[in-house]
């Protein structure tokens, strides 16, 4: 059986300035590793019985791809940089599917024109961490890109030693970013941005009738996004604008972590030095980034004075927006259905409690649904308080359960996962997908994932590992 997938491509048709058509390079003996088959099935993907290491590791290509690199700019650290896009990556179409229009990308996959002094390619440890993060993501439910397989390419791959080459098939609702909506705004192409914004809005904000209406779909889309990464501890480490997707599905997992212990100013990433992108600035962090988006999309406002003030409005209401979303979604953590602006001091002083005693953040809000007891040993006036909140609550507990999980995917457990396979071990990489699978329920198959990791266990430094 030959692989068929159902490529309906409309980017390749977009005109030319904003990709480079590009095959992916020849690999030496390519394996696979992983390969999602539950997520081939929803996109409509049949599959052959063999040969699926020469497809994820585009040696084959299938019938109806188109493989290009997408051209993007983007932020970095608020700095802005005019010349990033798909460096090695490739685009090898969209798949129309029952369940919408995906994206399918090869990462890792040799230069393109917008490679700079990268080798284009990916070494095994962000592939996995992208592939195990990324998929404990979709099942916590919180939006995302997806990984539908994992090859080794068996060529060599020098970083600050040599490593095995691997590369990952990731599935997107689409690769577009704030950064391009920004390349074309900084090349003062405004009729590629304009067409960048029709085809934009036609894939992902169908309904809207304005540009500004399409701006706040975004702003909710990512607001709503960071707001439950908040919720579950998940720390991105790198909110630069080319990372930041307007469809607001979570994308590139380089730095990235789950907080262990709580800590507002947690930073894991080895390279932000200062902390732009902490556990906690990036409920500001994300404004700073749709104020990007907005600034993009002025050449297409001309002056009009309307659209100026209400792109003006939907910044500035930004941070309401996300202290009510914040709001909404730890209310539901402590058990709190329907919130009031006084729950907000309840919420913080819990978390206030947590980073003094050095609590881990997942354990904590999971021990509160199992064993709330315990916290009124530990801060006696907060359990009064809190147990009198939610006494009119109907289902306190079973709201709990289904908001806090009980595993995340634990940096230790993702470190330990690559240093075995980097021992041609590969049971831990699948032991911990099966485990994210279910991440609300507890089990005692993986008692052991739950816990917090030891002094010895801790992971201190995250690396974009490019
Ligand atoms: P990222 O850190 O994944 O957001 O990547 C930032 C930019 O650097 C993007 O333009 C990437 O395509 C590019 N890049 C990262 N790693 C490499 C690499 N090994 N070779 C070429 N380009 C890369
Ligand atoms: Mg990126």
């Amino acid at each position: 059986m030959n692989a068929k997938f159902p490529f309906d491509n409309t980017y390749s048709t977009l005109p030319r300035q904003f990709f480079h058509k590009q095959k992916p390079a020849a690999v030496s003996k390519a394996e696979l590793i992983a390969c999602n088959f539950q997520l081939a099935e929803e996109l409509d993907i049949k599959l052959p019985s063999s040969g699926l290491e020469l497809i994820f590791s585009g040696q084959m290509i299938p019938d109806g791809a188109d493989p290009l690199a997408q051209a993007y700019a983007g932020h970095q650290f608020g700095y802005y940089n005019a010349q990033l896009g798909d460096g090695r990556a490739l685009l090898l179409g969209e798949l129309n599917t029952k369940l919408g229009r995906y994206d399918i990308q090869l990462k890792g996959s040799g230069t393109t024109p917008y490679s700079r002094s990268g080798d284009g390619l990916s070494w095994l440890g962000p592939v996995l961490r992208e592939y195990i993060v990324s998929e404990a993501m979709h099942h916590l439910g919180i939006p995302t890109t997806r990984s539908l397989a994992a090859v080794e390419t068996g060529d060599k791959v020098l970083r600050e030693t040599v490593l095995p080459g691997a590369i990952l098939t990731r599935i997107a609702k689409s690769h577009i970013r704030v950064g391009t909506f920004q390349y074309f705004a900084h090349n003062k192409d405004t009729e590629a941005l304009e067409t960048l914004y029709k085809y934009t809005r036609e894939r992902h904000y169908n309904e809207t009738k304005s540009i500004s209406e399409f701006l706040s779909c975004v702003i909710n889309a990512q607001s709503d996004l960071i707001t439950d990464w908040l919720s579950v501890g998940f720390i991105h480490g790198v909110m630069n604008t080319d990372n930041c997707s307007i469809s607001g599905e979570t994308i590139d997992y380089g730095p990235c972590a789950f907080l262990d212990k709580y800590s507002p100013s947690k930073v894991f990433s080895s390279i932000d030095s200062y902390g732009r992108y902490a556990y906690s600035a990036q409920a500001d962090v994300i404004v700073w980034n749709m104020a990007q988006l907005a600034n993009a999309l002025l050449p297409i406002v001309k002056n009009d004075d309307g659209v100026l003030n209400s792109f003006k409005e939907l910044i500035h209401e930004m941070p309401n927006q996300i202290r009510s979303l914040w709001l909404e979604k730890f209310g539901k953590k402590i058990g709190i259905s329907k919130t009031n602006p006084d729950d907000y001091k309840l919420i913080s002083s819990f978390l206030n409690g947590l980073a003094s005693r050095n609590e881990d953040f997942t354990i904590s809000f999971r021990k509160l649904t199992e064993e709330p007891e315990y916290f009124k040993s530990v801060d006696p006036d907060w359990f009064k308080t809190w147990q009198t909140r939610i006494s009119g609550e109907p289902n306190p507990f079973s709201i709990m359960a289904k908001t806090n999980p009980n595993l995340i995917p634990r940096n230790h457990q993702i470190e330990l996962a690559i240093k075995e396979a980097l021992n041609a071990d590969f049971n831990l990489f699948y032991r911990l997908n099966e485990a994210f699978k279910s991440p609300y329920e507890k089990t005692v198959e993986y008692a052991d994932l739950e816990t917090t990791p030891t002094e010895e266990e801790e992971v201190f430094k995250t690396f974009c590992g490019t």
